[in-house]
């Protein structure tokens, strides 16, 4: 299939094939795509500048016909042991370069669309009514988010400080989140633009959406809990979001397609998504100091990420190339699903017990949380989305 001796179970087959911007010693950030072990250097191999960029950016407002040239030139060079001879020379291994962000985030927006993940976090905080808001089943909830603060995985997480008030506190106070914690989530990233004022629907996601990446959307529930009435988050998460960096293109992900869970309430035209089940089989793992503590199932989101942008542009919001959103913590129904620490420990109530007899609430610092994905590719192989990582600072 391939002339490249590829390490067996690779999730980084031909069947990915993505895009990530890399530099080596003593050379500037370029878009490479990763093979197994080793980075293509696309601006060696085709000669062609938009790849030496420093982000995906300009590639990706060339638009999915360009998109879908590449890859198929991508796919004839690995299989055609004839183009050997000219590519094997701009294989870089992974193990020497420096991964960068990878996309030059324009505006970044954050849903909410995990009904496991919306329940837990009902229950927990509104203890007395539904789990679930009224609006909840009709609309991807969603907030917009800092863009500036996106990070390249691997990018200390500083725990941040701000203004907390517990329910039976007199007044707040100011000082070090003391309930750090992550999101595990899914990002999309827009490639082609679209046109202030004409809503995206269902049908365009593909034309509009480049590829995928895993988020870990950082969260001080402490800060959360105190400012987010009634505007919703705001410095509980801007403070860090990070991302992985490698973007799978939305074309290896077809073998992954699979129905959204089936919807109990009616949905509004615009979000009827019976002829586009654009739901993804993605199976999250989270680790914490390298401890597998929770297998988040992408799968069973309610929302997916076509209705996520049919929603985001309804209104006639235009998108711009590099626009980022993310699919809102992945929480499955069981407790090893969960994609939170505030849900892994209740609210802090149950603290997870780790392998070495030491338990946990929320993040502390030196802790590493480290979230990968895989996905169904291609004739029964797996496709990987690489992961996420971050390890906690103290607060300087
Ligand atoms: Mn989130």
């Amino acid at each position: 299939m391939t002339w490249l001796d590829l390490p067996a179970g690779t999730g980084f087959g031909i069947g990915n094939l993505p895009y990530g911007v890399f530099s080596t010693a003593g050379s500037a950030p370029r878009t490479g795509v990763a093979i197994g072990e080793l980075v293509l250097d696309l601006v060696a191999a085709t000669g062609d500048q938009v790849h030496a960029t420093g982000s995906l950016n300009a590639f990706m407002a060339r638009g999915p016909r360009a998109w879908a040239d590449l890859r198929a030139q991508l796919t004839d060079w690995f299989t055609d042991a004839a183009h050997r001879a000219t590519v094997e020379p701009h294989l870089v291994p992974r193990s020497e370069v420096t991964l960068h962000l990878p996309v030059e985030v324009a505006d970044y927006v954050d849903f909410y669309s995990s009904q496991h993940h919306a329940e837990n976090l009902g229950r927990m905080f509104r203890p007395d009514s539904a789990p679930l808001t009224p609006n909840w089943k009709h609309l991807p909830i969603g907030y917009h988010g800092r863009a500036g603060t996106v990070q390249v995985s691997g990018t200390p997480v500083v725990r941040p400080s701000g203004q907390r008030k517990g329910p039976t506190d007199a007044a707040p106070t100011f000082g070090p989140s003391q309930r750090l914690d992550i999101e595990a989530e899914v990002g999309f990233v827009v490639g082609t633009p679209s046109e202030l004022g004409r809503a995206v629907p269902l049908a365009a996601f593909p034309e509009h959406v480049f590829g995928v990446c895993l988020v870990n959307d950082w969260s001080a529930r402490d800060l959360q809990a105190w400012e987010y009435v009634p505007l919703g988050p705001f410095l509980g998460k801007s403070f860090l979001t990070s991302v992985s960096p490698w973007v799978v293109p939305l074309a290896a992900l077809e073998a992954a397609r699979v129905p959204a869970p089936a919807r109990d309430v009616p949905l509004l035209p615009y979000l009827d998504d019976a002829d586009e089940p654009w739901g993804l089989d993605l199976t999250l793992e989270v680790r914490l100091g390298g401890e597998l503590v929770s297998c988040p199932p992408f799968g069973q989101l309610y929302w997916t990420p076509a209705q996520q942008l049919a929603h985001t542009t309804v209104n006639g919001a235009s998108l711009r190339t590099g626009d980022l959103y993310a699919s809102g913590t992945v929480s499955g129904p069981e407790r090893d699903q969960r994609g939170s620490f505030i849900e892994l420990s209740w609210g802090g109530e149950d603290p997870l017990t780790l392998a070495d007899g030491s338990t946990r609430t929320f993040l502390q610092d030196g802790d590493e949380v480290t979230i990968s994905a895989t996905a169904p590719g291609p004739d029964g192989t797996r496709i990987a989305l690489g992961e996420v990582t971050g390890r906690i600072e103290p607060t300087p």
